[in-house]
């Protein structure tokens, strides 16, 4: 039987040595700047959209391998998807990484964050790109602090 945590971070490895989506959108119809004090992450997720629905996303920056990681496969994650259907995944993802969510392994990949949960200083990493993805459609370009 495979081992799931050592599969989860491998999968959380590969995305920070090898983050998916990792540049700038020019042009970029929206952009929000995300930063968390507490670890020195900080990144930008770009939006193109069509209509309501997130046609493109990348993001750029810096910070640990969770937080890292975290908006490579957010990115993935969203892509294609509408603003609504976005903000339902960043709810799931949430009640993921704090403990709460019922069924992690409908999340697919994003489940490889559950570990998350055990380590409360992880979680603002690891939720850092979906709180600048929420300011970046909500239009809201000012830097978004989560302490
Ligand atoms: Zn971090």
């Amino acid at each position: 039987m495979p081992d799931l945590k050592a599969l989860y971070q491998e999968v959380i490895l590969d995305h920070s040595k090898n983050p998916r989506n990792f540049q700038k959108l020019d042009p970029a119809d929206r952009k929000a700047l995300g930063r968390n004090p507490l670890c020195g992450d900080q990144y930008t997720v770009y939006l193109r959209m069509d209509g309501d629905r997130i046609a493109d996303i990348a993001f750029e920056g810096q910070g640990c391998a969770i937080s890292k990681s975290s908006a490579s496969m957010m990115t993935q994650a969203v892509k294609g998807k509408t603003e609504r259907e976005a903000e339902a995944l960043f709810d799931r993802f949430h009640d993921l990484v704090t403990g709460k969510e019922a069924d992690p392994e409908s999340l697919g990949k994003l489940a490889a964050f559950q570990g998350v949960s055990e380590f409360p200083i992880r979680v603002k990493c690891a939720s850092l790109a979906w709180h600048t993805l929420r300011a970046a459609v909500q239009g809201k370009e000012f830097p978004v602090s989560i302490e």
